[in-house]
């Protein structure tokens, strides 16, 4: 594996709804400084919501 400079971050994203820690994904930090969210299938609401990224 070809070693990367570590600006990538490993973040969870939450259902704002249930607050359910559905997913994880990777961010730059140099490029998104604020709280990232997706729209996401979440499993105990099961529909669709916005899941944001964990503190
Ligand atoms: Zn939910």
């Amino acid at each position: 594996m070809a070693s990367k400079k570590a600006v990538r971050t490993v973040i969870t994203l939450e259902c704002t709804e249930c607050n359910e820690r559905n997913y994880t994904s990777e961010k730059s930090r140099r490029n998104d400084t604020n709280r990232l969210e997706m729209r996401k299938y979440c499993p105990r609401c099961r529909v669709h919501r916005l899941h944001r990224e964990t503190k």
